[in-house]
């Protein structure tokens, strides 16, 4: 499924834009915001990097329908865009009228024809609309002055808002019709078209699974490298012991159970780790990113992938410590919500970056690794630790909660207040934890789209495998 084309802010974004687009004389504004791009054969994601705002002093005319404004503001911008192959997203405001007006469609015509004038590569360029009320609708404007609506503009932070230019009406079929009645059918329609990437199909990956497609989620990327071994008999749905013998991969199993269900989920299977290209660029089409994964490069990664992209990630993680006598210590389990912008697993400690490099060389030079870790020089990796089903299904089950409540907020407390929520079963532990400071080290990459190498990783690359 080509999920079309969509535009992405950050929060932080919105906000810079929101304030500058509806100012108290109640005349229009306007911005410009520099995008990077996600582009492949599963959609074109427009995703916000810088927010220009055109001073009100430079605008010849601002009235509450109307605002003419220099140009001279985007010579810089096009240079950056045409060496960056970026797009120019135009963006105003509007106050209760929620399209495109007669002069909006000139003004767009005129400014687009000159933008497109000054660039050498064929990127598209669009105009979206701001409402006071928070929500966005747009369009590409394309070289012949004619306009196409943007599928889909998201606003990505504590909240994830999905705002879906109109549809036909398909009706909800009866396998949706608890969730319409759950969340209405507004949110079961906006399941039913989000894309979703789950990177790990084994022990958290697999409840996460199960949750999307019983909640009719439109299309799964799914990414794991491995095959189902009698070892993960304990804890992975629908596994059995014929598909032990069968040697049969993790994404299969999930496909095979997503296609058995047949409730209209599409599956997008990838049998790798996330460093392969094929299925970096599919998860880059994604809405929403889980990370069911125990190593830490590939945590990082993700995270990384999320910054480039813009898009919500939720990761997983389970711990038990035990003795392998009975003696069980700590059961316990977090769910992060990593934002755009926002704080990130680094900078939340759940690793440092010498145990990043660490886990890097395990996966790609194992030789070199059990030399360094033989020779005490490096801390090793962990392997094959103590997993259990119920406590898989749980951690799962708080990240699906967490998922829906930020695509539907029903809490009475604010979803920032849940940017990590940690349960400890040996503790007694229940409790979320909010955000905290942005981490500098994502945060400059935000609405980095599509660069070469892929994530600046050179794994990454054209070629690479
Ligand atoms: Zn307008």
């Amino acid at each position: 499924m080509n999920m079309g084309m969509s535009l992405t802010l950050a929060q932080f974004q919105f906000e810079e834009l929101a304030s500058h687009l509806f100012p108290p004389d109640g005349c229009e504004a306007v911005a410009i915001v520099l995008c990077g791009r996600a582009e492949s054969a599963y959609g074109h994601r427009l995703v916000a990097r810088k927010v220009v705002l055109v001073p009100y002093s430079q605008c010849s005319v601002r009235r509450p329908d109307r605002v003419t404004w220099s140009t001279a503001i985007l010579l810089p911008l096009l240079a950056e865009a045409n060496k960056h192959n970026m797009s120019l997203v135009k963006i105003h405001g509007h106050r209760g009228f929620d399209q495109f007006s007669a002069i909006d469609d000139e003004s767009d015509r005129e400014l687009f024809s000159s933008i497109y004038g000054w660039m050498d590569q064929d990127q598209p360029h669009g105009s979206v609309v701001m409402m006071d009320d928070g929500r966005c609708f747009g369009r590409v404007v394309a070289p012949d002055g004619s306009f196409e609506a943007l599928a889909r503009v998201t606003v990505v932070g504590d909240d994830i808002r999905v705002f879906d230019a109109p549809r036909a009406n398909q009706g909800v079929p009866e396998q949706g019709h608890r969730i319409a009645q759950t969340f209405g059918k507004g949110t079961y329609e906006k399941l039913a078209h989000l894309r979703v990437g789950v990177v790990g199909c084994s022990g958290t990956g697999s409840p996460v699974i199960e949750q999307l497609a019983r909640n009719c989620v439109g299309s799964l990327v799914l990414v794991d490298p491995d095959v189902v071994e009698r070892k993960n008999l304990n804890r992975i749905l629908n596994s059995t012991m014929a598909d032990v013998a069968a040697r049969l991969p993790k994404v299969e199993l999930a496909r095979r159970t997503i296609s058995q269900l047949d409730m209209g989920t599409e599956v997008l299977a990838f049998q790798s780790t996330l460093f392969n290209r094929e299925a970096a660029r599919a998860l880059a089409s994604c809405d929403v990113l889980f990370g069911c994964m125990d190593s830490v490069d590939g945590r990082f990664a993700l995270n990384k992938l999320a910054s480039f992209y813009a898009i919500p990630y939720f990761d997983l993680g389970v711990r038990i410590d035990a003795d392998g006598a009975g003696g069980v210590d700590q059961v316990c389990g977090t769910v992060h919500y990593i934002q755009p912008g926002g704080s990130s697993l680094l900078s939340r400690h759940l690793f440092t970056m010498e145990q990043v490099r660490v886990a890097g060389l395990y996966r790609t030079d194992p030789g070199e690794y059990s030399k360094l870790l033989g020779e005490g020089y490096i801390k090793g990796v962990n392997e094959d630790q103590p997993a259990v089903i119920q406590l898989n299904m749980l951690i799962a089950s708080l990240a699906i909660n967490e998922f829906l409540a930020r695509l539907h907020p029903y809490r009475i407390e604010a979803n920032g207040d849940t940017a990590v929520f940690r349960v400890s079963l040996s503790h007694g532990i229940f409790a979320g934890e909010p955000d905290g400071l942005p981490c500098p080290v994502f945060k400059r990459h935000v609405g980095k789209g599509d660069v070469e190498p892929m994530l600046d990783m050179p794994e990454l690359s054209v070629g690479e495998r």
